[in-house]
This record gives C-alpha cells, sequence and structure tokens, in this order.
C-alpha cells in the first residue's frame, strides 16, 4: 500500500516534474490530487521546472522550449507520446489527457536568455508538446515565451497545429524585428477522415491553413510541414496534391514533410489503434514498419513525388525558405526532409 507524501503535498503545492514522478509512479494518475480538471475532461497539473531550456544533442538545433508536457490534441502518431513514459504515465490515454503545465517557465527562461553566457542559439520551440495547445488559452506561457526571447533577441523555430497562434501576431512580430524566427505550421493532410481518425483533438486542417494566410498577412516568415504522412492514411497522390495545393493556396511560403516513424510508447500505441480501429490495415503497416521508419527506397519515392508538386503549385521547399535552419518537428526526429505517398 503506498503512502508516498506527495498524493496529498500535491493538492497545495506546485511540485517539481520529479516530484510527479514519483507520485504517479506510486498512485497512478489519481495521484495528482491538486490537478484542475477542466471542461475538455483532462487534467492539468502545474509543475515548478528549474530550467526552460533544455539541451539536446543530435539534432538539429540544441535547445528545446515547452512550456507543456503531454498534449490535448492527441494525434495518434504522435513521437511525443513516448516522452511521457519518463514522468511514468503511459503513452496512451494520459498522453492526451494529463497534461503538466510549467507555470514557473516565463520567468525561468527570462533568467536563462539573461545570462552573460547566453549566445543566443537557435531555440526549437514546441519540440515535445504543442504549445498551442487549447490550456495555452488560460496560461498564455507560450506568449510569454516569445517575449521573453523578444527582450533576450533569439532566434526560435516554432511548430504547432493550434490557430491560436494568431492571438500572438502582436508578440510574433515585435519578435521579428530582435530575432530571427520560422513559424512552422502542422497540416499533414487537408483530407477529412485522415484528419479526423488520426488528430482527434487538433483544429481543422483549413483552419491552420487559414491561420497561416494571417501570420503571412502580417509579414511573419510561416509555412507549413505535412508532418508526418501517415502511410494508408494521407499518402495516396490525391491526398498530397489536394495537400500541397491548399498549402500554396493559403500563401505559405514553404512546404516540407516527413513520414511517420514509430518507436517505443508511440509504436505500442499506434499499433493498439490500428488493431482497435482499423485492424485490416494492421499487417501491411507491421510490414513496412519492420523498423522504426519505412524503407529508404519508400521514402526516396515519395519524396521525388512530393518534389514534383512543391514545383507544380510554385512552393518553396522548407530548407529553401527557412532562415533558422532546421525545424523543430515533434512529429519527426531529425527534421529531415521525407514525404511519402503511397503503400
Ligand atoms: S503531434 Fe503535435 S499536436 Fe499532435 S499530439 Fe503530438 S505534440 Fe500534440
Amino acid at each position: 500500500m503506498p503512502t508516498f507524501p506527495l498524493l496529498f503535498d500535491l493538492a497545495t503545492q506546485r511540485p517539481t516534474t520529479r516530484d510527479v514522478a514519483k507520485a504517479v509512479k506510486d498512485g497512478g494518475a489519481a495521484a495528482l490530487t491538486g490537478a484542475d480538471h477542466r471542461a475538455d475532461d483532462a487534467r492539468y497539473q502545474e509543475v515548478t521546472c528549474r530550467s526552460a531550456l533544455n539541451r539536446v544533442a543530435g539534432m538539429p538545433f540544441k535547445w528545446t522550449l515547452n512550456p507543456y508536457r503531454g498534449c490535448t490534441h492527441g494525434c495518434h502518431y504522435c513521437f511525443a507520446r513516448r516522452y511521457h513514459v519518463q514522468f511514468e504515465m503511459n503513452a496512451g490515454d494520459e498522453f492526451a489527457s494529463v497534461i503538466l503545465v510549467k507555470h514557473n517557465l516565463v520567468v525561468v527562461l527570462a533568467r536563462e536568455l539573461d545570462k552573460p553566457s547566453w549566445t543566443r542559439e537557435l531555440v526549437a520551440f514546441g519540440t515535445a508538446t504543442d504549445p498551442y495547445q487549447p490550456i495555452e488559452g488560460h496560461y498564455k506561457l507560450s506568449r510569454g515565451a516569445i517575449q521573453a526571447m523578444t527582450k533576450g533577441r533569439t532566434p526560435f523555430g516554432l511548430i504547432t497545429k493550434g490557430p491560436m497562434i494568431v492571438r500572438d501576431i502582436d508578440v510574433l512580430a515585435d519578435h521579428a524585428r530582435a530575432a530571427r524566427s520560422t513559424i512552422y505550421m502542422s497540416v499533414p493532410t487537408v483530407d477529412e477522415d485522415a484528419w479526423r481518425q488520426l488528430e482527434p483533438g487538433t483544429a481543422h486542417p483549413l483552419k491552420r491553413l487559414r491561420a497561416v494566410r494571417e501570420l503571412i498577412d502580417a509579414g511573419l516568415n510561416a509555412g507549413v510541414l505535412m508532418a508526418p504522412i501517415v502511410p494508408g492514411f494521407s499518402s495516396s497522390r490525391s491526398k498530397l496534391e489536394r495537400t500541397v495545393k491548399a498549402i500554396a493556396d493559403h500563401g505559405a511560403r514553404f512546404v516540407g514533410c516527413n513520414v511517420m516513424y514509430l518507436q517505443d510508447g508511440t509504436r505500442d500505441h499506434f499499433v493498439q489503434f490500428l488493431e482497435r480501429e482499423f485492424p485490416a490495415l494492421r499487417p501491411r503497416m507491421e510490414k513496412l514498419y519492420r523498423k522504426k521508419s519505412p524503407p529508404e527506397a519508400y521514402r526516396k519515392e515519395v519524396k521525388a513525388m512530393v518534389s514534383v508538386l512543391q514545383r507544380r503549385y510554385g512552393m518553396a521547399r522548407r530548407e529553401d525558405a527557412s532562415p533558422a535552419g532546421g525545424a523543430p518537428s515533434p512529429d519527426g526526429p531529425t527534421g529531415e526532409t521525407q514525404v511519402g505517398f503511397a503503400w
């Protein structure tokens, strides 16, 4: 019978993420007795972070920034699902329903950016979860982080599926005058069936593209990542073409893409999702995903297809268009341009 004292303290204190991990390990997510239940049925647990910027290796950027852990957008392919396991929470339902909120992130970030040792390297904003998921409307941590990076003249690349970003056009414009920034709106497909099946908590793809239009009209450097393209769901030629055309029609400055990869808890979740909702697809998916990614030949073939579409609709490829360099992508590990169009 666990008697971990934080089961009681969490109701009155703001624990660290380590405290939360310990509490959940002993008592499950139900141990988060101080978590705030909201109308969306998710629970929000405020945590105290000791650092805001996280140093990472093996990526096209060295620093990441994530105000939230867990994401109510709940995309079934989300590679960040596996990171929730670090907090002793599962990569399935709890990833989308138990959200950790770093309530002190902006203060800590400002302190880090103010250090003489900070060399204003590119920050990848939103690599683990979406900085404009619905709870941002309440906490405004992403807005505060942008303001801190403006003051600290720190460049960033931000990726989101949240049209709420247009709320912050004023602070994004201020930032653009102080440092480089690139906004990557994630729109893997405009196909309604694939959207409903794969991204249950996200805004409609066209709403995201309209947000891109607003960002562009405000003079911001914004484009779209078709990330990830999911074989069997959003990978047909016709779906790819409709998506690239819609992206071009909304004035995006660039488009990039990658093919879904599956690893650890994300793989487990996705296989369970397929088994539950689309059992007929599972054998083909397992054949294609013997490893984390589909075979290179597959990725090369589809990359060529999307390149054709990019040229057809006059779109710049992401790497041609991004002054900020490599994209932070919660939908892919390396920021490589990888695409898919068929099984
Ligand atoms: S892919 Fe992005 S929007 Fe979807 S659940 Fe993951 S972090 Fe959230």
